[in-house]
Order: C-alpha cells, then structure tokens, then sequence
C-alpha cells in the first residue's frame, strides 16, 4: 500500500490519442484566447458557442423544464449559463464560477494629446500589474465608443496581419540613471503609461497639428469626435497571439489566461456535455463574470446580486417554489479561477509541498487570500472530501496547493462571495507562470485537465 502522497505528471500518464486531443483542445483554446481579447468579446464569443448548442436567452423562455439549456447576458460583460437538471431546485445547483476580466490599460475619459509633435493617449492601469511589463511591447486597441446620436461602433485595431500597432515608448537606457534608481513599484510613474497613436501634423490646424490628425482620422474611420472617449470603454492589451511554448510545444504562451483558461474550459464543459447528451440530476451553472481583477465591484461582477435575480429567474421558470436561499445552501461551486505554478528560478516564495507544479494536474487550493487566511474562503473538509471523490472516480489528475509562501503576498478569487450566500466552494482552477504578466506561461496538460475536472464536476 502506497502511503506517501507524490505529484504525477500528466504527459507520463497519456496515451498517444489522449495527447492528440490535448493538441487539438490547446489549438481550440488559442483560438478563443486570440478572438476574445476583452470581457465584451469573451461574452460575444461565449453566446456564439452558446447559441451553436441549442441554448436560449432565458428572457424568451416562459417556462423550463428538465433539459433545457438557457443564458442570461449581464449587460455586455458577464454571463450566466444553466442546463435545467431534473432534480428541483432546492436540492442545489452545481456551478463553475470563473472570470474573464483580464488586467490592461484603459483608456481615461479624457485621454488625447500631444507633445513634441508625439500625440499620446493617456492610459489608466486596470488590475494588478507590473507596470513596467506593459512597457515597449506591441499593443492592440479594443473597446466601444458611442458617438453624440447614441450609436454604438466597436473599435479592434492591432490584431489582424496588416493592422497598425500602438505602444508605450520605455525610456532608453541611455538616459534611465535616475529612472532605474526608483524601486520597481515606482520606477514607472502610472500617469506617464501613455500610448503613442500619431506623429503626422495636419497641414490645415493652427495649434495641435498632430491631434488633429489623429482626431480626424478617428472621425474618417469611426465618425467619433473627442468628446466621445468620455462615453467609451477603450482598452489596450498586448498585439499578439497565444503560441505554444518550448522546444516540446508543452506550454502555452498567451495574454489573458487569467481568467480565460478556466472560463473556456467552464463553458467547453456544459456545452460539450449537452453535446453528448448527458442528462443532468441537478441544474447546472456556468457562471462567467467580469471586474475580478479590481476587486469584484460593479454590477457585471460577482458581488452584483444579477446572480440573484438569474436564480430567481430559473425558480420562478421552473415553477420551483423553493426559497433562493436555501437554493445556495445546497448548491457545491468550483471556483474556477487561476492558480500559480512553482517557478523554476523564483521557486523561493513557495512553500514546495504545497504548492502546483506545472503540468501536474488541475491545482485545487482550500483557501488562499493572505497571511493569517485573511480574506480567504476556506473550503470546509466535507466538500474537499467530496470534490476529491469526483475527481478520483473520473480519473482527473490534480494537486492541492496554496498560493505561496505565507507573507510573500497573496490574492483572492470570486469564492467567498458565493461562500457567503451559503454554497460549499473551493478554488480549483489551472496554474500558470507569469501570472498578470503580457504573456502568461500554462502547461497544455493542466489546461486540458481543467476542462476534465469541470465537466467531472458538472456531472456529479
Ligand atoms: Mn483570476
Ligand atoms: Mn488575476
């Protein structure tokens, strides 16, 4: 009898068509990751797979019963997807939590300007980043303005082969003596993150020659004048694709996995499911939600009661007449968001038996939050028990780890939030290098495990 609780990797354990299908999900998850560089497009994409699947919107539904598969769209920038088990509500829910804010640079309402003939775009960081990471890199502009007639136009420049690029110019090092003494947390002043979007002066304009430029072929392109970036949401994230990473193809490379890996796989998992025609004893719920990185505020995040309002909507559907509390009090919830990978050279800030090795397996983590559990959902023993169980029976590998060494930082997902209404959650989603980074670092194996666990789960 084996006593000793030892890591496995993934790979060892595959077979030559299990590694095929790792190859073609990591190919299908690059693809979303490309096309879905922002919230918005996250939720666009999510309603075209949606939709592909027989799902509805759960507004145009009168009535639900036992398979019927619908979706709520929270204004743009969350979404909430069920699939009507044949159990009643008040025997709980099983549900997926996972986010699809990433960090980036916004646009602020007033951004426009020139100096030296350079006209720049004035940028406020979203999100915990390292700023000078954002530095000198491609970037690609994404978002909506609404011009004075109330129209909505989508703005996507930066990603396609022949498209220009935007970028904040880094000092040279030439001339950095005084900016490199700064600590790292200071060494690149916020309010000078500006990006560089024009350099030809208008023949015509008296004062501001380069702005006006710009602003004309804004208004050429989009028929937008300057006032309306105050009615936008514009958001700058690295120009490039998600690629495959070393000399094996083992990683993935990519902007935005936190918290798209998990949010790909949360949708693939119920769609794939109903796909395969699984029937459901209990509801199921992916749950995609947006303003994680910045704390969960607002009311496309989690804290919003929309949640609410989307059970509500599934009780009152179902002619359930259970009361919605009791509803979370029986309801189990991945919390599926991003967990950090030892790194081969920081390796220092993690406690090593207790921590996620890449390639290893999905990493399920009782708690995280910070120093004395502050801030942290711990999952209770019985539903680690349970979730454990699941994942053994469906022979879904995975690790149990922490976020890191105790006082070298910390973090938190969406799971106390739904903890506090009642539901068991434990955080279990896929480790990555680089975390908030331009260019996250996930091993293919875990990113497929992910999309095991969650359709394990959903199932149970
Ligand atoms: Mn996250
Ligand atoms: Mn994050």
């Amino acid at each position: 009898m084996e006593l000793k609780y030892e890591k496995k990797d993934i790979y060892s354990t595959l077979n030559k068509k299990e590694i095929e299908q790792v190859d073609v999900y990591s190919k299908e998850y690059m693809k979303f990751l490309n096309s879905s560089k922002t919230e918005r497009l996250c939720v666009e994409n999510a309603v075209e797979i949606l939709n592909e699947n027989g799902f509805s919107d759960i507004s145009k539904k009168r009535s639900l019963k036992a398979g019927d598969k619908v979706y709520l769209v929270n204004k743009q920038k969350s979404i909430f997807a069920a699939v009507i088990g044949k159990k009643d509500l008040i025997y709980g829910t099983n549900i997926i939590g996972s986010h699809i804010d990433s960090p980036r640079l916004d646009l602020k309402p007033m951004p426009l300007y020139e100096n030296h003939d350079v006209a720049v775009l004035k940028t406020q960081y979203y999100g915990g980043i390292k700023k000078y990471q954002w530095m000198s890199i491609p970037l690609a502009m994404y978002g909506v303005v609404y011009n004075e007639k109330g129209e909505k136009i989508k703005i996507a420049i930066g990603d396609t082969n022949d498209d220009t690029t935007f970028t904040i110019a880094d000092l040279l090092p030439h001339l950095a003596k005084d900016q490199l003494k700064a600590n790292a947390n200071e060494f690149i002043d916020p309010e000078k993150m500006s990006v560089i979007i024009g350099n030809i002066k208008d023949k015509e304009a008296k004062d501001s020659k380069v702005k006006t430029t710009v602003l004309k072929l804004l208004n050429e392109k989009y028929g937008i004048k300057e006032i309306d970036f105050a009615r936008a949401e514009i958001e700058f994230v690295p120009a490039f694709d998600a690629k495959f990473v070393g000399i094996d193809r083992s990683m993935i490379g990519g902007y935005g996995q936190d918290d798209r890996v998990c949010s790909y796989a949360n949708l693939r998992a119920i769609v794939d499911l109903v796909k395969e025609n699984h029937t459901f004893d209990k509801t199921v719920i992916s749950l995609i939600v947006d303003k994680e990185e910045i704390g969960s505020t607002g009311n496309t995040s989690m804290t919003s009661q929309v949640f609410d309002m989307f059970i509500n909507m599934l009780l009152q559907k179902t002619g359930s007449k259970a009361d919605r509390l009791n509803v979370y009090y029986n309801s189990k919830m991945l919390s599926a968001d991003v967990a950090t990978a030892v790194d081969p050279v920081y390796d220092d800030v993690s406690d090593i038996q207790n921590s996620n090795i890449l390639g290893s397996g999905i990493a399920l983590e009782k708690y995280s939050g910070s120093g004395g559990k502050y801030s942290s959902s711990d999952a209770n023993a019985e539903f680690m028990s349970e979730v454990m169980k699941i994942f053994n029976d469906n022979k879904v590998m995975y690790q149990i780890g922490t976020l890191g060494k105790i006082g070298k930082g910390g973090g938190g997902t969406i799971a106390y939030i739904l903890a506090d209404k009642g539901v068991d959650v434990v955080d279990c989603g896929t480790a990555v290098l680089a975390m908030h980074s331009p260019y996250e670092v996930s091993s293919k194996f875990d990113v497929y495990m992910t999309y095991l666990a969650y359709k394990a789960f959903f199932k149970s």
